[in-house]
């Protein structure tokens, strides 16, 4: 029996389109069917590879309007939905530079016996599962598709059954360029879609949150493959006293709220030098009330709904915990039910401790809690003080005075007097710490390497084998 999944407009509230989860069969047979050509894709030159990933662009490019439009009926926002288009475009022209550079050439490597020397190649995992997440539905779920197609890899994907409308122009994406067709195919499902893919998979590549990573990591062991984990965050933004107020307040405004806070690396804690907390305090709220819905128009303002019917409880939860504890909202603060859709304005929040779900479990949405502190250790231990680790933000007079707390947190990119700098220069390499990820970096070179086993090529110039493999003479190694 087909199972259908009914999928709810973010600014309707109804659900106005539905898609047949891939079944097992269907999945193992993709899976079966991309083993059997990866050897061939692999095989080529990577400039070959390269080619086909830029007339994959070309493709996107000139399916853009309908994929924006694709992508605005799934998360209810329109410029964001653009950028996340023209973002992959970039992504694909700098991937496909990491994995020619990748590929290149290496003169063998001297060993301690001279007549011996290292060289090696590189073996790709076969097929690559790809599960993604709804908050930016096309980028995420190319991320990594992207880099493991230039490895070598062929790779089943599977977008959230969230914000699933823009998959058929994927496709068609795909189709238009014939090497590729052969080696990414795009189903449609859920949670068990996805669990699946992870059982036929020589890999897995998950972002999404930190209880569905650990999910796909316990079946990514059962399996033996590697699990490459992108999850959840709480990032945490300090500003010292020495900080331009101006600035941080504008920028961590904007941290918090873009894409509604639907994006991993929002900005969820903002903890302030007690000196200054009130005059930030202020200047964000006034900030903070200039942001308009994206309502009655989508072009309108620059907040969309609440993308996920999901989201919208642990909001309100979160909220209404703060606030039986002591919280008080400074601004926003009111889901608005507005044509069917869910809106939050920003809402900033005061008088919150860590013992509040909000300061401690992901919001995934437009609030802003402040916390003063006093002194940089107290800053660093509340900064450091969660299970997360995915990125955080600091800010004062000058870099070099943030950079020796920036030094002190636990994740994996900090950004130093602006924020989720890591989202616009993927150039950084950097890691996932703590609950929000596991695995190399996807950013920076090593987002096509991690798809490659290396196979050493130990190479003995003379032929033959020694005669004190038999007799005990020592090696010229053990001689030294
Ligand atoms: P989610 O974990 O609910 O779902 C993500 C994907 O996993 C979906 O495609 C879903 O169908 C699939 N899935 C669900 N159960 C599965 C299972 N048992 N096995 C395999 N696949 C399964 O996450 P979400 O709500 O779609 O996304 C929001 C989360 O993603 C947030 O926590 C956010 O922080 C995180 N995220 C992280 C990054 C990052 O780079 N670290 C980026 C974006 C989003």
């Amino acid at each position: 029996m087909p199972r259908e999944i009914h999928v709810r407009n973010p600014r309707t509230g109804t659900p106005d389109h539905t898609i047949v989860a891939a079944g097992d069969d269907e999945i193992i047979a993709a899976a079966g069917a991309l083993r059997a050509r990866q050897s061939a894709w692999a095989a080529q030159p990577v400039e070959r590879r390269a080619e086909a990933l830029r007339a994959f662009g070309d493709a996107v490019a000139r399916h853009r309007d309908e994929l924006v439009a694709r992508l605005e009926t799934d998360t209810g926002r329109r410029w964001v939905s653009q950028l996340e288009v023209d973002s992959v475009l970039t992504s694909i022209e700098r991937t496909c530079r990491y994995a020619e550079a990748a590929f290149a050439p290496e003169d063998p490597a001297p060993t301690a016996d001279p007549d011996v020397h290292v060289t090696g190649d590189l073996v790709p995992y076969p097929v690559v599962a790809v599960i993604s997440p709804w908050n930016f539905p096309f980028q995420l779920a190319l991320i990594d598709a992207v880099p493991a197609l230039l490895a070598g890899s062929a790779v089943l994907l599977k977008p959230s059954e969230v914000t699933p409308r823009f998959i058929p122009v994927l496709r068609a994406c795909v189709a238009e360029v014939e090497e590729l067709a052969g080696v990414l195919t795009v189903v449609e499902g859920d949670g068990a879609t996805g669990a699946t893919m992870v059982a036929v998979a020589d890999a897995v590549c998950f972002t999404g949150s930190v209880r569905t990573g650990r999910a796909v990591g316990r079946a990514a062991a059962e399996h033996f493959i590697p699990a490459f984990l992108e999850l959840g965050g709480k990032d945490p933004a300090i500003v010292t006293a020495s900080a331009d107020l101006d600035a941080a307040s504008s920028a961590i405004l904007w941290g918090s709220t873009i894409n509604s806070g639907h994006s991993c690396m929002s900005i969820e804690r903002v903890y302030v030098d007690h000196a200054v907390v009130e005059e930030f305090t202020e200047a964000l709220v006034a900030k903070a009330e200039q942001v308009e819905l994206a309502y009655p128009d989508i072009g309108d303002g620059q907040i969309g709904p609440i993308i996920s019917d999901a989201q919208v409880d642990v909001i309100r939860e979160q909220l209404e915990e703060a606030v039986a504890k002591g919280a008080v909202i400074r601004t926003g603060g009111t889901i608005q039910y507005l044509g069917g859709g869910a809106y939050l304005r920003p809402t900033v929040l005061t008088g919150v401790d860590h013992s509040m779900r909000v300061m401690r479990e992901e919001t995934f949405g437009p609030i802003i809690p402040i916390m003063p502190f006093d002194g940089e250790d107290e800053a660093v231990t509340l900064a450091n003080d969660t299970e997360f680790g995915l990125s955080a933000a600091v800010f004062a007079a000058t870099a070099e005075q943030a950079a020796p707390v920036a030094h002190r947190l636990e994740a994996g990119a900090v950004s130093v007097n602006d924020v989720c700098l890591t989202g616009m220069f993927p150039e950084a390499e950097k890691n996932s710490f703590k609950s929000s990820g596991l695995g190399a970096s996807r950013m920076g070179p090593p987002s096509v390497r991690r798809f490659l086993r290396r196979r050493a090529l130990l190479m003995r110039g003379s032929a033959g084998i020694r005669p004190w493999y038999y007799d005990g003479t020592p090696t010229q190694t053990e001689e030294r």
